[in-house]
Order: structure tokens, then C-alpha cells, then sequence
């Protein structure tokens, strides 16, 4: 497709992270384009913080600025995995294999819960939920990839939405998306990802047990039903679910050991030493957002084996 055609919408694939947050506020403020909606992939357990975040997006913004937020709903990832009669949708479990190395399940939640769902809206969007779209006819799809995580910037790899990345235009890190949002009182703004989600460093976990118990008790809930049998909509071979963890050490979550330092934590430090001056926050990287989810990250599977 000819790219310097003119979209019919411009939209946001919404993550409620730091990120996509930015360029919402950006757009809203007339420092970018306006947007026609923005589209946030609902899995159903996400944190707490993540919908108190977008309910206050689209109360004290989105509404007072006319761009509506599509919520993608109807499902919940949790509840699925726990459905016998559920199609499963394989999250990215560790599983221990018989030679003992550290595997993964290969990932199709971010495409059943996520993609789909926006590439869906997007086409509602444009007039044709269904059907055959006249050539020509796309949308401008914003996604919050910033400077330091410019490798994950990728094309939809469907011509009726073509990706644009408004912050690497800009140049922006995430460091500078982080004092934005904190001149602009949202410093509050949360990752986003599923209270269970495997990729989740340390540091993650970490901040789950201590600052949000009851998430806490939930992941290891369903970590231990994983191996119960009890998360049958997981994996279509339901052996293997029989060795498969939330945590890299393939350790039961509570027994595993979150507190250490991994390597690629240090390492991710030591890279942003000048921006950790600005915001401490700035060590990990962003949550699954759709587009660009960190189980796409290869650095991020090694990450995982090796710990
Ligand atoms: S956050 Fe993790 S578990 Fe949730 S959809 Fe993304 S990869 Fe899957």
C-alpha cells in the first residue's frame, strides 16, 4: 500500500501504560494529531490499577475531549484457562523439560485476547466489521513503542491498519514519557499486563507481593491450579501444563525465588543509569501491550531461561 495515502481514522492501540497514556495526552493537548479513538484489549485481569487508571483517563480526558475509548471485552483470560470446555488459548508458561532446561508454551493469548479483538474494532471503525474492505481504506494506528524499545516497532502486517510509533518520531524515551505524565499529574500511570502473566520480571512480581496482596494471592492461586489440572483451557497437550510454572524458575510462585536480582534486571539498570537519575521507574521495560508484547522480545526468553 501506498503509505502517503490519507487514513480515514487515526486510533490508539491503548495499553494504559506509560507509553500509550503519553500519546493520548499528547494528542488531547494538540502536540500531535487528533485522534478519532482510542482501543484498549481488555484479557479481564488485569490489575487493579490498570481499569482505575483508564476509568480516570476516559473521565477527566476522553470524554471532556470527544475521543471515545473501546473497551474490547466479553472475556476473561483467568476464567478461560480455568473452563474445561474453553478453546484453549496457551499464556507463555515456563515448563520444565525432560532434560531439564527451562522451556516456554508458545504464546497465542496476546493474539486471541489483544490482536484480534483490535483488529476487529478497527474494522468496525471503518465501516466494515465484515466482509471485503475497499482498497485504499485504512486506519492510522498509533502504538507507544519509545526510543529505548524502538526494536519491538513492527508493522500490523494488515493493510487496513498501518502502525505509526508518534514517539520515536519524537524521539522520546520512556524517562521523558515518565516526566510528562508527572508534570501532567498522571505519575500514577500503572504497567499494564495480566496479573498472571509469565514475562513479568522480578521486580514485578516483587511489587505484586508487597504493594498488592490480593493480586498476589491470586497468581499463586492459579499458578498451583496450573499443575492441579485445574487450567485445562491452557494447552491443547494437558501434560504439559502437569510441569508448567508462572516463574522462570519453574518453582511454584510463592516458593520462588523473586527477591533475587537477575541478571538482565542488572543489566537493564546499569543501561539506564542516566535516566534512573530521573526516575527509578525507568528499569523495566513497559507491560504487554498489544503490539508490542515483551514475549516477542527474544532478550526476554533468554532473560527467563537463564535465571
Ligand atoms: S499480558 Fe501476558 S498473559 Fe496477558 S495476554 Fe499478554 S502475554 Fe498473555
Amino acid at each position: 500500500m501506498n503509505t502517503t495515502q490519507t487514513p480515514r481514522l487515526r486510533v490508539l492501540s491503548l495499553g494504559a501504560g506509560v507509553q500509550s497514556t503519553t500519546l493520548f495526552l499528547l494528542s488531547v493537548q494538540g502536540r500531535l494529531p487528533r485522534l478519532d479513538a482510542a482501543v484498549f484489549a481488555d484479557t479481564g485481569w488485569e490489575p487493579k490499577a490498570v481499569y482505575q487508571h483508564l476509568d480516570r483517563l476516559e473521565r477527566e480526558v476522553a470524554r471532556p475531549a470527544g475521543i471515545p475509548i473501546i473497551r474490547t471485552g466479553g472475556s476473561n483470560i483467568r476464567t478461560d484457562a480455568l473452563d474445561p470446555g474453553h478453546r484453549f488459548a496457551s499464556m507463555p508458561l515456563f515448563v520444565r523439560n525432560p532434560d531439564g532446561t527451562v522451556g516456554m508454551i508458545r504464546r497465542q493469548c496476546t493474539d486471541e485476547y489483544k490482536l484480534k479483538k483490535i483488529k476487529r474494532e478497527v474494522r468496525a471503525l471503518l465501516g466494515y466489521p465484515t466482509g471485503r474492505l475497499p482498497t485504499g481504506l485504512f486506519a492510522e494506528q498509533w502504538v507507544g513503542i519509545s526510543r529505548d524499545e524502538f526494536t519491538r516497532a513492527k508493522d500490523s502486517g494488515i493493510r487496513y491498519a498501518i502502525n505509526r510509533h508518534p514517539l520515536l518520531d519524537l524521539d522520546w524515551t520512556r524517562a521523558d514519557c515518565l516526566r510528562f505524565l508527572a508534570r501532567l499529574g498522571w505519575e500514577s500511570t500503572p504497567r499494564s499486563a495480566c496479573i498472571g502473566c509469565p514475562f513479568q520480571p522480578n521486580a514485578e512480581w516483587r511489587a505484586m507481593r508487597d504493594q498488592r496482596p490480593e493480586e498476589w494471592a491470586d497468581a499463586v492461586a492459579f499458578d498451583y491450579a496450573i499443575r492441579d489440572g485445574l487450567a485445562p483451557g491452557l494447552a491443547d497437550d494437558r501434560t504439559v501444563l502437569r510441569d508448567a510454572y508462572l516463574h522462570r524458575s519453574c518453582l511454584p510462585l510463592d516458593r520462588a525465588p523473586i527477591d533475587k536480582v537477575t541478571a538482565h534486571e542488572w543489566g537493564q539498570r546499569q543501561g539506564s543509569l542516566l535516566d534512573l537519575l530521573a526516575d527509578q521507574d525507568d528499569t523495566e521495560p513497559s507491560g504487554c501491550s498489544p503490539w508490542t508484547c515483551r514475549g516477542e522480545d527474544p532478550d526476554t526468553r533468554l532473560a527467563g531461561a537463564a535465571a
